[in-house]
């Protein structure tokens, strides 16, 4: 059974002001409704008046998604009812959007972007006692009502979770190589998603945030539909919920059509005209693609670990680049960014940023190996202590008097012992035979007390008896 998964992905952007007033929507940890003013509150008699910084950003973001920007826009309320937003409407985008017709590509297949848009976000709604479905009562935030928002639609071209996941990674290193999104503020990226199964009608699972959410919640509905066609039931056209403890969807209310929040222009505000030097005078950073292709170029490093860096967040990616200026071997960088250092970030569930990971401390890991004082083994275990903490590897080691070989001169005497003490081992690897070398490689690593790395001392074992 094909599933089909159309995504709209709602980004706080990074401006100062809100979108239709100039207060601040640094929100976070703020007494709650202080940041708040006539227009935002939807007092009557209040008129709105556009931050132009929005649409900017809103600008740049279409030309990183190949979309075509109108030159005329508008804005248009959307009518219901509902706590968050006093004045029963929220000012959006409908007829006529910022953008439309684009793309992004991720694992080498288009997903198309049906259309981006600005709106205004709504109050910030605090369920007491329970979630949406059983909370006592509910506590409304303002600080959050009017920043501004860019709605990004995708056409249903998603046929599995992965790729969704791979589409909002990407997308976020975008944004925030825009700097138009900081991905580390709480509720900055926030997803509904529309699923069924082929032939069948599609259920939209509201407001899930954080990636791991996204896919859990995408794959609980995937597999709800499944079980109800296996029994012949009918998938209903639906709003759903995801309740992340429980990590399962509920229903919230049966799907309204786009029609029914009766759109009528926003007459407060006259019609934008983007202009192509307008849009021109927009400089473009060096965006996720170019940069991997940079990263290829100048570091020489493998671009399936190029992209890895770059596209899971900008963050790493300036990691990357941070720790090169100061330790010269790229390969081994990005070798043991994309594999121990991102296993631990996602082993203790926190980013790079998050993290007390710094460029010199990780270098002074490497170093360790390189210098041969530890192994690549023993790195893999300093590392999982190195990344929640922090700590000095060097540190680490002498700490936990973790006894290594001093150095590739003294595992030349230890090899050199071996070849002499088991020649029959040796004529039988010179005749071809494989089993010999992990024999003598098993005698080394006995002598050394498995302190020695066994690739390296392969390397040397075959180097020597050639
Ligand atoms: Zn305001």
């Amino acid at each position: 059974m094909k599933v089909l998964i159309g995504i709209e992905i709602h980004v706080h952007l990074l401006t100062k002001a809100k979108l239709f007033c100039s207060c601040s929507t640094d929100y976070e940890g703020k007494e709650p409704n202080n940041l708040v003013c006539p227009i935002c509150l939807g007092f009557p008699g209040s008129k709105p008046k556009v931050n132009k910084k929005a649409i900017d950003f809103g600008i740049l973001a279409a030309k990183a998604l190949n979309c075509k920007i109108n030159p005329e826009i508008f804005f248009s309320r959307k009518s219901y009812f509902y706590p968050d937003m006093p004045k029963n409407f929220q000012i959006s985008q409908y007829e006529i959007p910022l953008a439309v017709g684009g793309y992004l590509e991720i694992l080498g297949k288009k997903i198309r972007i049906r259309r981006i848009h600005l709106e205004e976000d709504p109050a910030r709604l605090v369920h007491v006692g329970g979630d949406i479905t059983s909370a006592t009562h509910v506590l409304a935030d303002y600080n959050r009502a009017g920043i501004p928002l860019l709605e990004i639609v995708t056409e249903p071209d998603f046929t599995s979770t992965k790729e969704v996941r791979e589409f909002l990674s990407k997308l976020s290193s975008i944004l925030e190589h825009l700097e138009i999104f900081d991905p580390s503020k709480e509720a900055g990226l926030r997803v509904d998603a529309n699923i069924s199964l082929e032939g069948g009608e599609r259920a939209e699972i509201k407001n899930i945030t954080g990636f791991a959410n996204v896919e859990k919640a995408l794959n609980y509905e995937i597999i709800r539909q499944k079980n109800l066609r296996r029994i012949g039931k009918k998938v209903e056209r639906e709003t759903r919920h995801f309740d992340a403890e429980t990590r399962s969807t509920h229903t919230l209310r049966k799907k309204e059509f786009e029609e029914d929040y009766g759109y009528i222009f926003e007459p407060d505000l006259t019609k934008i005209e983007i202009s192509q030097s307008w849009i021109k005078s927009l400089k473009m950073p060096e965006l996720p693609d170019k940069r991997v292709e940079r990263f290829v170029k100048q570091y020489k490093i493998p671009k399936q670990q190029a992209s890895v860096i770059v596209y899971i967040d900008k963050a790493l990616a300036d990691f990357f680049e941070d720790c090169s200026k100061i330790y010269k071997n790229y390969k081994q960088l990005a070798k043991w960014i994309v594999t121990d250092l991102l296993k631990c970030l996602n082993w203790n569930k926190i980013t790079i940023r998050e993290s007390r990971v710094k460029p010199k401390s990780f270098v002074e890991l490497l170093k360790l190996i390189d210098k041969g004082k530890i192994t690549e083994r023993l790195a893999k275990e300093i590392i999982k202590e190195y990344v929640p903490t922090g700590k000095s590897p060097e540190q680490i080691v002498k700490e936990k008097k973790l006894v290594t070989i001093k150095g590739k001169k003294e595992l030349e005497k230890v090899v050199l012992a071996v070849i002499k003490e088991n020649k029959k081992a040796v004529d039988d690897l010179k005749a071809g035979r494989k089993k010999a070398l992990e024999f003598l490689v098993g005698h080394v690593l006995k002598k050394t007390r498995k302190t020695a790395d066994p690739k390296v001392v392969r390397e040397l074992i075959e180097k020597l008896t050639k």
